[in-house]
């Protein structure tokens, strides 16, 4: 008899044994699928996660952004046009945007809620800080990210600030959450939803980008399907226990946006022939050339993956929940 740690239902629900791919260790690991409210999870929580995550992993890989400090009269041209962009127009703004082009936004799905720039920002499990530290470089002034994985806080010359810290641990308070593929990572969903809940002010936006194995990907690739990547992903959430996760830490749904790419098939592809992520020769990751995929075929998987994110069966999507 299991358990579902995400909504209490027990039964025999099926059970898989999926392999670490990324580095290719090939260490197997048992999950299972709660058949009530359809999220795949792991067995065990192994004691020993940071094991998995090496220096090489990709959220720590290439070193520390670049975070310097911009000259005063710089920063605030960069405030004023990324202003405009919000929507708090001025005529600095306006000139700003037209000589030097769009902020470099990184992630344009942030502008799909309201924000301003002087917004207290927070992204959730940031590895070295590559995004806060885009958006501080976009123009935001009061930007935080926190990372439980990293060696040691980092204080970068341009105020961002980078916490080893829990968000459970987290005192002050937020205008603004990510968690832009961490959540799946964490070994409590409720309690970290809920921590989130607390640090994020009213009338304001969690978004929690993650995969989600009510998929199709997850139908046809089972265990070599690459976003399961055992033993990092420790919940692999359907929409509905997503959803239904988010409601019960007080979250409102407002919008649940499907962006799943060629990745769930290319990585899935080459998972079924034994070929790791990181394998530098023969894995389209490292060495395009190299791999066992034509411009051609990358081109099918990206028009494959647009349909499925219509159909609402793409193997990633963004949850943007609501703190009234
Ligand atoms: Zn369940």
């Amino acid at each position: 008899m299991l358990t579902c740690r995400i909504c209490d239902a027990q039964g025999d629900f099926p059970t898989y044994r999926p392999r670490e791919m990324m580095f290719g260790l090939r260490e197997e690991f048992d999950y299972f699928q709660c058949s009530a409210c359809g999220c795949l999870q792991i067995a065990e929580i192994p004691e020993n996660l940071s094991k998995y995550y090496p220096a090489n992993y990709y959220s720590f890989a290439g070193g520390r952004p670049e975070g310097r400090r911009l000259s005063p009269i710089k920063d605030a041209i960069k405030t004023k046009r990324l202003d405009q962009v919000l929507g708090k127009r001025s005529l600095l703004g306006s000139l700003a945007l037209t000589l030097f082009g769009e902020p470099e936004l990184g992630d344009h799905w942030m502008l799909d809620v309201p924000l301003r720039s002087d917004y207290r920002m927070l992204d959730v499990g940031c590895g070295s800080g590559r995004r806060p530290v885009s958006w501080r470089r976009s123009g935001f002034t009061n930007v935080t990210g926190s990372d439980a994985f990293i060696k040691e806080e980092i204080e970068y010359e341009n105020g961002v600030q980078i916490l080893r810290k829990d968000l459970r641990d987290i005192e002050d308070r937020y205008d603004f959450i990510t968690m832009v593929h961490s959540f799946e990572h964490m070994p409590d969903q409720l309690p970290t939803l809920q921590a989130a809940y607390r640090v994020l002010n009213p009338d304001r936006y969690l978004v929690v980008a993650l995969p989600l194995s009510s998929c199709e990907a997850w139908q046809v690739y089972g265990i070599d399907w690459v976003s399961l990547d055992a033993p990092r992903h420790i919940y692999l959430h359907s929409e509905a226990s997503m959803k239904r996760l988010a409601e019960r830490a007080g979250f409102r749904v407002r919008e649940v946006i499907y962006d799943s790419t060629a990745y769930q098939f290319w990585g899935s592809e080459q998972y079924r022939q034994d070929i790791p992520l990181m394998d530098n020769e023969r894995s389209y990751r490292q060495n395009r050339e190299g791999s066992m995929f034509s411009n051609e075929q990358i081109a099918a998987f990206d028009e494959r993956a647009a349909e499925l994110n219509r159909e609402g069966r793409g193997d990633r999507a963004r949850f943007y929940l609501y703190k009234p």
